[in-house]
């Protein structure tokens, strides 16, 4: 069940998971990105992608904090099963692409693991049109990447360890919960 309060570890199906990162900590790091992608991007006026289904409630705060207000699409990715990368991505619903063509777009992403996700989609989105290609992303694992990226803004930088919370499931639990919880080791 969900806890409501505190830093007790919860459960999610057969696993067990401590809190990683506080909603003060998420609040005031999600405040600090919007300022600099407001100063960097706002006179742009880029065209925010969000990919579902992790990255909804980073969005939700992240477009909170811009000062001013873009146009929003969804795209729906998905190249995980349980707790691993399929390195197989899957586009699972798109939105109109030709809105891409001529426009800076800010992927906004949960996080970037091996990299091949935000790949692909840069690929689409060049392919398509796009002129240039921002990425803002929560979480970043620096140690798992196996494809040259680099976010332009970042939350945290993590560890090679399996999350979950705000937005980020496990085998689809977990999202609703307002903190980021990390794996627990066993014993
Ligand atoms: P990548 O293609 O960079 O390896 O993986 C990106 C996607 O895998 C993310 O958008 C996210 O959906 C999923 N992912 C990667 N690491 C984690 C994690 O620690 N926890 C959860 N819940 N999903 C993850
Ligand atoms: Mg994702």
């Amino acid at each position: 069940m969900k806890s409501a309060t505190t830093d007790l570890p919860i459960e999610l199906h057969d696993k067990c998971f401590e809190l990683s990162i506080s909603e003060v900590d998420l609040e005031a790091r999600i405040n600090t990105l919007g300022q600099a992608i407001t100063s960097d991007m706002g006179e742009k006026d880029p065209l925010v992608l969000v990919v579902l289904k992790g990255a909804f409630v980073f969005a939700a705060d992240l477009l909170r904090a811009l000062e001013f207000d873009p146009e929003v699409e969804f795209i729906f990715l998905s190249s995980y099963k349980g707790m691993e990368s399929s390195g197989d991505v899957k586009l699972l619903r798109g939105f109109d692409v030709d809105r891409v063509k001529g426009r800076t777009i800010l992927v906004v992403e949960d996080i970037i693991e091996t990299g091949t996700t935000i790949r692909v989609l840069n690929d689409f989105l060049r392919e398509n049109g796009a002129v240039d290609v921002r990425l803002a992303t929560l979480l970043f694992k620096p140690a798992s990447l196996k494809e040259h990226t680099e976010p332009d803004y970042v939350g945290f930088e993590i560890a090679r360890e399996f999350v979950v919370g705000y937005g980020l499931d496990y085998e689809q639990r977990g999202r609703s919960l307002p903190r980021i919880y990390k794996l627990k080791a066993e014993g």
